[in-house]
């Protein structure tokens, strides 16, 4: 099932710094599914995904604290599915890299190895989604 989506739009003016004229408006159409307005995690993306070269302990402390907000959110079913069907990186849905690839939603470039054996097992286990 794909997500309802809002349709949000952007509209910015350019200017002439200079005169103060305008030069016309740009709008941009951004869609956006509707669960996410639900969100927990609105502004905490840091605590979500992880930084480059991010140690094993502040990973595990980093997910201990995204997975008690998922705990408590109320499109977290929602937020799931899109990170599976994404295959996305991070925490989605009280769901880490490692398990999403184990229930055969790997993402398309692992950048752990526990990651990529977790996606391998569920290629070998028929657990992967094409
Ligand atoms: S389930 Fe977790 S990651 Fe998903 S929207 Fe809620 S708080 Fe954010």
């Amino acid at each position: 099932m794909r997500p309802d989506t809002n349709d949000v739009t952007e509209t910015a003016v350019s200017a002439d710094s200079t005169s103060g004229d305008a030069f016309g408006e740009i709008s941009v159409s951004l869609r956006r599914p509707s669960w996410q307005e639900a969100a927990m995690c609105k502004g905490k993306t840091e605590i979500f995904f992880a930084t480059p070269g991010e140690r094993d302990g502040r990973r595990k402390r980093r997910e201990a604290l995204a997975r008690a907000y998922c705990a408590c959110c109320s499109v977290v079913e929602e937020c799931r599915e899109a990170g599976r069907d994404g295959r996305e990186h991070g925490l989605w849905g009280g769901e880490n890299d490692e398990e999403r690839a184990g229930a055969g939603y790997g993402p398309r470039s692992p950048h752990r190895r526990a990651v990529a054996a977790a996606a391998r097992q569920a290629r070998v286990s028929g657990l992967e989604v094409a």
